[in-house]
């Protein structure tokens, strides 16, 4: 029977620059791992283009771009496949987006997550490997509305942007809380606007048992969930996932969501647990999170694995070469200035920033064997992303060593022990 497959995917490639000369022969054993499997999956959390577009008045953080160039040094990691779908991608708006579409299109890579409409960016990407087919989806769950893909009507073209999973969230409180709400509520006057915005159906009227504060939505149920998938999304993607289970031998998701559950950052959201366990239950063999920045559990579902997130893979925030005038105004420095500069003057002078915190430079990558569609085998490898060097090797991955991978490994335990299911 020659039904086996190994896979790997890692976390976030937020990916700006070229790598330095020094870092080859560590780059080689982390390629070599990558290389040895059939699927080899990135997220792709940057935009490919030459600062020809401008950029959006929103960002995913930071506006991430990377030249066009620079993306043969992340191809020699051997990924043959990349996901689109992130908070980034709309960071130099349309022309930006399709800019990286381009340049993947131009390698001839697989990709999926963005697209010229929703269509596009729904649909898979289809892999043959190991003679197998193989279709691989990217979802974005953190997002500005703005970024989301939309269809063409048969009057108006459709939109370029991300795959999304929308959300609800809702926040638990007591009947005597939600009492004293209702009464800010009309001291404030915060839902005047609103409430005239319902009488006139420009809004649709809040469910029966939900209090809307302004922007946010209250209950004093004690059952509600806290946060839930929009049904529609969710529904849209499992039917697209059943359809590719249908034509392909395997169904592999990225899933970019930087929501936790409220209590701990490395926790995932309710919402994201119940689309994992549905993507499974529609035909997904594994599912390859990212988006906040360092890792959450692994859980196995139904005998397949949910990386909640693998962190960061590539993390070179830091030397991104230029940045537009939105983000100096943000950080009050003068608009002419380096994207260092502004960058330092958003870290407070070097005080605080995700660059700051090793949990950031700590992931596992994952090699799965699967055989006749069942997982067979899981090695999971700890990498550590060089977070002691400041120079340009700060955030390249290297297969953990001595100290660094005990530490990460120790992380990875904890973290998976400590996760009720
Ligand atoms: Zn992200």
């Amino acid at each position: 029977m020659k039904d086996i497959l190994t896979v790997t995917g890692t976390g976030d490639s937020l990916f700006t620059a070229e790598f330095p000369a020094e870092y080859s022969s560590l780059m080689q054993p982390v390629a070599a791992l990558i290389k040895s499997c059939d699927v080899r999956m990135t997220n792709l959390e940057t935009n490919l283009s030459d600062f020809q577009h401008f950029a959006s008045a929103y960002s995913g953080g930071t506006w991430i771009n990377t030249p066009t160039a620079c993306f043969e040094y992340l191809l020699r990691f051997g990924f043959n496949y990349f996901g689109t779908a992130n908070n980034h991608a709309m960071d130099y708006s349309y022309g930006g987006l399709l800019s990286t579409i381009d340049t993947l299109d131009k390698y001839q890579v697989a990709h999926s997550g963005t697209g010229r409409s929703l269509d596009e960016a729904e649909a898979p990407a289809i892999l043959e490997a190991n003679g197998l087919k193989v279709a691989i989806f990217a979802v974005d769950c953190s997002f500005k509305d703005a970024s989301r893909a939309g269809r063409a009507t048969h009057h108006i073209p459709a939109r370029p942007g991300v795959n999304y999973l929308r959300h609800e969230r809702l926040y638990k409180i007591s009947p005597e809380e939600m009492a004293l709400l209702k009464q800010l509520a009309l001291q404030t006057k915060i839902n005047f606007t609103r409430q005239m915005s319902i009488d006139t159906g420009f809004l649709t009227p809040d469910p029966e048992g939900i209090f809307v504060m302004g922007e946010q939505k209250y209950t004093s149920d004690p059952n509600a969930k806290e946060t839930v998938c929009n049904p529609k999304d969710k529904e849209r993607i499992l039917g697209l996932i059943r359809q590719a289970k249908a034509a392909c031998e395997y169904v592999f998701l990225l899933v970019h969501c930087h929501d936790n559950d409220g209590v701990k950052h490395s926790n995932p959201a309710d919402y994201l647990r119940e689309f994992a366990y549905a993507c499974i239950d529609a035909g997904v063999s594994a599912i390859f999170g990212g988006g906040c920045h360092e890792l959450r559990p692994r859980e196995f579902y139904r005998d397949c694995p949910i990386y909640y997130s693998l962190g960061d893979f590539i993390y070179q925030g830091l030397t991104v070469k230029h940045l537009p005038a939105d983000f100096m105004e943000k950080y009050n420095t003068d608009i002419f200035a380096t994207a260092p500069e502004a960058l330092l003057a958003r870290s407070r002078g070097n005080k605080v920033g995700l660059h700051l915190h090793k949990e950031n430079y700590q992931t596992i990558l994952p090699k799965l064997t699967f055989r006749n569609g069942k997982l067979d085998d899981c090695q999971e490898v700890p990498v550590y992303l060089t977070f002691d060097r400041k120079d340009e090797m700060n955030g390249l991955p290297q297969i953990a060593t001595g100290t660094e991978k005990e530490e990460i490994e120790h992380i990875w335990q904890k973290l998976n022990s400590s996760f009720k299911l």
